[in-house]
This record gives C-alpha cells, structure tokens and sequence, in this order.
C-alpha cells in the first residue's frame, strides 16, 4: 500500500576497518575533476550495512566515494572521514528483470555479469568504471539516454543508511509524498517531516541539478541524484533489459557542423519510429557528437589517422539490433542506418567487433584527455591556478542548434579556444574553454554561467548528469537555476534528514 510515512529501522552498529596510513589516504584524495586540497584523516571500509551505520555514528563528517571519477570535486573529501563504499559486493537476481546490487559493484562488473544472462543495464555512463552506487547518487547518465532515460528510470529498491545510522528499506510505488508536500518519516525516539522543495526541474532527458522535486513524488526519487548529502546508498534494485540486443558503432564524419545536426535529426526521428514498431527504422540507441576543436585536438595526437583531413564534425552513432536475424540485419545495416551522402563512415564495428568498437570509443574518450593534458600543461609551467573550464549542458532537442552557435560564439567572442562534444541525441552537450592563463579561465567560468542562464532560458538544464559537487561554478548555476528559495528549500530537506550536516558537507550548497 502506498503511504508517504517511512519507517526507519535502528541497526545495531559493528566497528568498521579504518585505515590511516598515508599511502591509503593519499589514495583517496582526489576524484576525476581534480579538485584541489583534498584532505582527510581516516579512510572507513565498511563491508555491510552495520558497519556503514558504525561509520555514520561515530564521525562528525563522512564522505561516501564509489569509484571516484566524478567531474564535480564531489568525491573529494575536504576534512571529512573518508568512506568507500567498494566492499559492498553481492549481485543477486530477484526475479526475471530486477537484480539487488551492493552500491561498490562498478557497472562493468555488473555488466560483464548481466551479459551472461543475455541482459543488459541500459543507463551506463560512458565511464564504466563507476559503481553503481555512483551512479545512483548523481542519476548519471550515458550516451544511450536518448533511448532509455537516466540511472532513475531503471531503479526499482534502494537501501539507504541516513546520517544517523538508521536504515530505510524503500521500494519503488511504496512511499510517496503527501499531497501537501512532504514526507513523514517514522523513527525510534521521534518521527520526522521530510518537505520536498517546490521549485520545477527542466522538462529535458536529464536533470542532475539538486534535489529532484514533483508533486507526489517517490521517495527513491529523493536520493537519487543527492550525491551523498541525505543518506548512504549500499545496495540497489535495478531493472535491466533482456535479451540484450547486438550492437553496431560507427564513427561518421562530416564535412560541417550543420550536416552533423541534420543527420542526428533525422536519425533520432528514425529511430522514434523504429520503437513505434517501423521494422524497417534504425533502432539508434544513442549519437555521440565531436566538433571540429575536437577532431583537431585528436588529430594533434598520434591517435587517429583515420579523420579526413576535411572532417569538421563527427558522429559515433550507436545502432541496436535484436531478434533471431539481428545477425543478418547486421551486414545490410550500416549504408541504411546513413543515407546523406555529405558524411562518411569510416569506421565501423559489427557485433562481436571488440577491437573496433574499443578504437571508436577511444577516440570519443581521448577528447577529454586532450584537454585535461592541455589544462595540466598550463597548470605546470604558467600559473598552478587555472581550472578546467567545463560544462554539462542540455536543451530541449529543438534547441540543439540555437545551444550550438550559443556556445560557438561566446567563446569564440572571448577568443578561447574550445572544444565541444557529448550525447548529442538527447541535446546535452559539454562545452570546454581551454585557457592558456588564469585571465582567460576566469573569463572562461563567467562565460559558463552566462551560458547557463541562456541554456535555462531556453527550456534547458545547465547541469544534465555530473551533478554539481564542490564545484564552485556548477554550485554557482545551481543557484541560477533555481535562485536562493530554491537552494533553502534544498537546505531544509539536507536538514530533514541530516540535522548536524554530517553527510558530505558543502557538496551541493555550502554549509551555513
Ligand atoms: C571518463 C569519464 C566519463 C564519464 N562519463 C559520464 C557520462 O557519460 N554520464 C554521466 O552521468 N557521468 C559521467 N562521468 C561522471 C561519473 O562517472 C559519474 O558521475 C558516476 O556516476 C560517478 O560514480 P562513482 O562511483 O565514481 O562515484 P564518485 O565519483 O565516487 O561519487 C560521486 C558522488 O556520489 C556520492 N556517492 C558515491 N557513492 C555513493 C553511495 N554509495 N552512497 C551515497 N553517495 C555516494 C559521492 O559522495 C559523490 O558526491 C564520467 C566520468 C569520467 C571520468
């Protein structure tokens, strides 16, 4: 029966392995944003829920961590004991499309596991590597949202330990908030009311901007995406796919930006009519999109010699295939799946075509690397304090192009140089300014908060699936989108469940 009361249960706490030496700590200081000053004096390795509990009960401030390849400085930990999830192993089939998942199992293992089930977990980032744990926490997302939506649609149970150690058991349908918006939650020693904010997120694919808020909203739903501020995720209920189709990747290049979005246009249009049932559609999962900054950038490296030296844009389109003649659909399927004649394949892989496939998406990921060694370079030998200038942007998809010229012009107005990639089939895309100098990245993060307030304009998220962390800039666009109710209605939900801002202090909002 569906209530909006949840009831806690206390556990009895068991001491959890605690590590200090300086190696291990110096192990867990920084996440993929490279953040700086990350500090910490104990680093906590808890392998079950009463030893998640132990940890919360007896430390001031903790800092839960997966795999730590967050891009916000939301897995750095700034004093807070640190405590990592890893051990939290099982991955056990509850029934025919449901698997429970200890939160430290990373979505490759969980995937390599499902495919010898022949099912699949479709919400995978582009970084497999993330626990699933993580994942949850900032309801990431990967390039195959355009067909099925983010980590939150494919979450059916979550076990959370909240800051005080009690457990809460949730099931997707079970507790829901109260039409006046809130929840109650029921505890030894005091129940508690859970308000839920009243702003309204951007009607796009992804949102991973704060808290989530709806009207009668699911509890699950609340920690989804709270990257570690209301509560400790330790095991999962996730809904997977079965069978778990075959898949075709193809790098295509064009000569132009504007055939770029044409052709992802059309594809996306295809492939909407190919799951109304158009047999004779391409089933295209996900369009990944590189511009021309980018394809230079690769091509500055030894990686590819396979880009037309005229390519100014490239796509790696993502095609499924299912059914007993998915094989012989696999040869016919590539000249169907790209009929404009101004892009080319170049690369291809069919099913089973590891090799290929992993050349294709190394080069998507050499693009970040790229820059990330540019950034690390003007670090080195000019000033220790530019940042990284990046964003994670979405519009609505008929706003794609208008988001495209947005971020061309600004930066090009601002004489940055710049590169722009990401999961074009849903309209999110990264914007990246390259400084050369602290000037030029502190011009690059006003430019970022002046592209987000147009993105909002538009209709759009100017934070799609990374979520917001320590980020300055990101907590900065948070406050944009929302304004400073927004981030109070934020705070009394954190205040709700963690009284003495025990969990990840300052990630999301600071502290006051
Ligand atoms: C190369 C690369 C590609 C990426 N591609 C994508 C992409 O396509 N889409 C996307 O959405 N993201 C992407 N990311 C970002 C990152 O992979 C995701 O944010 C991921 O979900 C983080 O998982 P993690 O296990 O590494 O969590 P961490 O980075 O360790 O933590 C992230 C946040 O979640 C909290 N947290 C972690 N585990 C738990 C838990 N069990 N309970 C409570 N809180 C917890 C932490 O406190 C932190 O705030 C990419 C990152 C890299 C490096």
């Amino acid at each position: 029966m569906t209530s909006h009361i949840a009831r806690a249960q206390v556990l009895e706490p068991r001491p959890a392995r605690l590590v200090t030496t300086p190696a291990a700590l110096a192990s867990v200081l920084a996440d993929a944003a490279h953040f700086p000053d990350g500090h910490t004096s104990a680093l906590a390795l808890p392998t079950d829920i009463a030893e998640v509990a132990w940890v919360l009960q007896n430390h001031a401030t903790v800092l839960p961590i997966g795999s730590q390849t967050s891009l916000t400085g939301g897995a750095t930990p700034r004093g807070e004991v640190v405590m990592a999830l890893r051990e939290l192993r099982g991955i056990d089939q509850i029934s025919s499309d449901r698997w429970r998942v200890g939160a430290g199992v990373t979505l490759a293992e969980f995937q390599a596991h499902l495919a010898r089930n022949d099912a699949f977990f479709p919400p995978v980032p582009a970084y497999a590597g993330a626990q699933i744990g993580g994942a949850a926490s900032t309801n990431a997302a990967g390039p195959a949202t355009f067909k099925y939506g983010s980590t939150r649609r494919w979450i059916e149970g979550l076990t959370v330990v909240l800051a005080d150690g009690a457990m809460l058991e949730l099931e997707r349908g079970q507790c829901r908030a109260h039409p006046d918006g809130y929840f109650e939650l029921a505890r030894p020693g005091g129940g508690r009311r859970v308000p839920i904010p009243a702003y309204h997120l951007p009607q796009v694919a992804k949102v991973s901007a704060g808290y989530y808020a709806a009207p009668e909203m699911d509890l699950i739903d609340l920690f989804l995406g709270s990257e570690g501020t209301l509560g400790v995720i330790t095991h999962v209920v996730a809904r997977v796919v079965s069978p778990a189709p075959r898949i075709v990747l193809m790098l295509v290049t064009c000569p132009d930006e504007a055939t770029a979005l044409d052709l992802t246009r059309s594809l996306r249009l295809e492939a909407q009519q190919a799951w109304r049932g158009l047999a004779s559609r391409p089933d295209i999962s996900a369009i990944e999109y590189l511009d021309g900054p980018s394809l230079d950038l690769l091509r500055l490296g030894a990686a590819e010699s396979v880009l037309p030296e005229a390519a100014r844009a490239a796509l790696i389109i993502q095609r499924e295939l299912t059914g007993p003649a998915a094989d012989a659909q696999a040869a016919g399927c590539l000249a169907a799946s790209l009929r404009d004649a101004r892009a080319e394949i170049v690369l291809a892989a069919l099913p089973g075509d590891v090799v290929t496939a992993r050349r294709i998406l190394d080069l998507r990921a050499g693009v970040p690397l790229a820059v990330n060694e540019i950034i690390g370079r003007a670090q080195r030998d000019v000033d220790a304090h530019i940042s990284k200038v990046a964003a994670d942007m979405i519009v609505p998809f008929d706003r794609l192009a208008d988001m495209v010229h947005l971020f061309r012009e600004e930066f090009e107005r601002l004489g940055l140089p710049h590169a722009v990639w990401g999961h074009i089939s849903d309209g999110n895309l990264h914007p990246n300014a390259i400084p050369r100098s602290l000037a030029e990245a502190d011009a690059g993060q006003a430019a970022i908060l002046r592209l987000g307030r147009i993105v909002t304009a538009m209709g759009g998220s100017p934070l799609a699936e990374h979520g917001v962390g320590r980020n300055p800039t990101k907590q900065a666009l948070l406050r944009q989108l929302y304004g400073d109710a927004g981030i109070e209605q934020m705070r009394a939900v954190k205040t709700a469940l963690d009284p003495v801002a025990r969990l990840a202090p300052g990630v999301m909002f600071p502290v006051v």
